[in-house]
């Protein structure tokens, strides 16, 4: 794909943000058959849809909340999610240790029954005890956690999720416009008339609907869309995350209860390291500055010290991310961790009037559903669209279910056997059933070109630039994959120097 420039015509949706939920309502109206275009002001994924603790989850603490349906509904997206998208999104089994002195064992077990049972599990393993006196999984822990429970949830690649879904809305004819900032609109004769901007460069469009799912900047949208006022409240909540170096050996994750009633997870990532988080702090000023604060990173470093054997210290830390959640605030008193993360949409635009619609909160895994809601919401302006599509519908990658992704590994494991392990299992894992539109016919190494460092390739470059919109190594190396935790400086300064050699073709 090129930079991409905005057409002539007047489309029926503008979507404002490459985020998961704009991304998600992009792809919904455009595979309706409505004419739609997508402007990020940064990159896709740029924001909080890559900042998340990457699982697509029903949310168990969320039940403790009364929050039945989120929870229902999020389990029925875990299933669906994982049919449309099993190359990005993998089955996962948390070890929960029971603590003698927070929740008791009772009530556990019986969070987990719902846990189990409202969302009409079907691919996913049930729920069972745990022994960890002895075994793998209890060898990490300190002694007195003697016993607990496993249950299914899935982890996913949270920015690669927001390009495919991208490229799918692109496929049925969507306009993605990144590096793209949505400045200003007016309404005219039943239309919105809008300023966007790429660098200097202003364009004018019309469009018959805007949705504004700017995610933490959604409110201060407002003061540029005439006519608009934020009718709904946004609290924004910074969460942030450590990767450190392996701290168990074994493919299951932990969830920690804290004694502040919060859980604190620790999840196997990539080949060596873990990622613990996330925190729930009140946040103001500039999503895009969020920043793990020293308090978050002892708060974190303790919480999963009072479970593992041997202290985790700021030593072990190779990495962090911060970023800030838009939350829907129903002014409720609750704290930072307990406000809903639940949806709500803002439409307004009375008779004859072009419609605004803006997307309050959410999370990952209601992304779909989200924006199956968001154009019921706008039907009655819109009443020629197609009726809804995404249920059963793969994303770029996926194919044939999560059940056809075993043989398919095997498939490819074969075929790209040149490869070494490590790397060609990022690859499946990265692009499902496209990988030989990544690596094509090649039957070696020298076949996709320059090596940077034993990972990457310049094959892989040239498809995220011309099919992704990577348009910088960190768009690369932080987002399209996250090879910035692999590579040395050195590999990581080659990548920027090919991006800069190798602009994308003019549009
Ligand atoms: P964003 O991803 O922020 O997208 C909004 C986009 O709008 C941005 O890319 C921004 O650049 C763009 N934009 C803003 N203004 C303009 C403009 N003027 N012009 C053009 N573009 C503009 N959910 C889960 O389901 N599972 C989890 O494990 C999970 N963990 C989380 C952990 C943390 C710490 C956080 C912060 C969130 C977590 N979530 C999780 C929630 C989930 O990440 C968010 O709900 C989701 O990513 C929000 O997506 P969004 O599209 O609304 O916002």
């Amino acid at each position: 794909m090129t930079q991409g420039k905005a057409s002539n015509q007047t489309y029926d949706v503008l979507v404002i943000g490459g985020g998961i939920n704009g991304v998600g309502i992009a792809r919904d109206s455009a595979g309706r058959g409505l004419k739609t275009c997508l402007v990020e002001m940064n990159d896709l994924a740029s924001a909080t849809s890559s900042w998340s603790t990457k699982l697509i989850h029903g949310g168990l603490r969320y039940l403790e909340q009364y929050e039945f349906k989120l929870v229902r509904e999020s389990l029925v997206e875990r299933e669906i999610l994982l049919n449309a998208a099993p190359h990005l999104i993998e089955p996962l089994r948390f070890i929960l240790p029971h603590h003698k002195g927070l929740r008791p064992a009772w009530l556990l077990r019986l969070g987990l029954y719902l846990y189990d049972t409202l969302g009409g599990r079907r691919l996913l393993p049930p729920t069972r005890k745990v022994d960890l006196k002895t075994g793998i999984y209890g060898m990490p822990l300190k002694a007195e956690f003697a016993r607990g429970f496993e249950y299914s949830d899935c982890r996913a690649d949270d920015a690669r999720l927001v390009v495919v879904n991208a490229q799918d809305a692109a496929e049925h004819g969507a306009d993605i416009l990144t590096r793209t900032t949505f400045k200003s609109a007016r309404r005219e004769d039943g239309l919105w008339h809008i300023e966007i901007a790429q660098g200097r460069q202003k364009q004018s469009i019309a469009a018959r609907a805007i949705v504004n799912a700017a995610g933490p900047w959604v409110t201060s949208l407002f003061d540029t869309i005439e006519g608009a006022e934020p009718a709904k409240g946004l609290r924004l909540v910074k969460g942030s995350h450590i990767f450190t170096k392996s701290l168990f050996d074994h493919e299951k994750a932990y969830i920690f209860q804290h004694k502040d009633k919060r859980v604190v997870f620790a999840i196997p990532y990539g080949r060596d390291l873990t990622l613990i988080g996330t925190t729930d702090e009140p946040y103001e000023g500039d999503p895009s500055d969020a920043a793990i604060s020293e308090e978050e990173t002892t708060y974190l470093l303790n919480a999963v010290s009072q479970y593992f054997k041997r202290p985790v210290t700021p030593d072990d830390v190779v990495s962090t991310y911060s970023g800030v959640r838009p939350l829907f605030d129903d002014l409720s008193k609750d704290t930072a961790a307990k406000v809903t993360r639940d949806y709500a949409f803002d439409l307004q635009g009375g008779e004859g009037e072009a419609p605004l619609l803006s997307v309050y909160g959410g999370k990952l895994t209601t992304y779909r559903k989200l924006a199956l809601d968001a154009m019921q919401t706008l039907k009655k302006h819109l009443p020629e669209m197609g009726p809804s599509w995404t249920r059963e519908a793969p994303l770029p990658g996926g194919r044939t279910g999560y059940a056809g992704m075993a043989g398919f590994r095997i498939e490819m494991r074969s075929r790209y056997g040149f490869l070494p392990e490590a790397a060609r299992e990022r690859m499946i894992s990265a692009y499902g059933f496209r990988l030989p539109k990544v690596l094509g016919n090649a039957v070696n190494r020298e076949d996709l070109g320059t090596a940077f460092g034993g990972e990457l390739y310049e094959a892989e470059l040239i498809y995220m630039r011309d099919v992704e919109w990577a348009r910088t190594a960190e768009d690369a190396l932080n987002r399209r994959s996250k090879l910035y935790l692999i590579l040395s400086e050195e590999e990581q300064q080659a990548v920027k120097g090919w991006f800069d050699a190798n602009p994308p073709a003019p549009a």
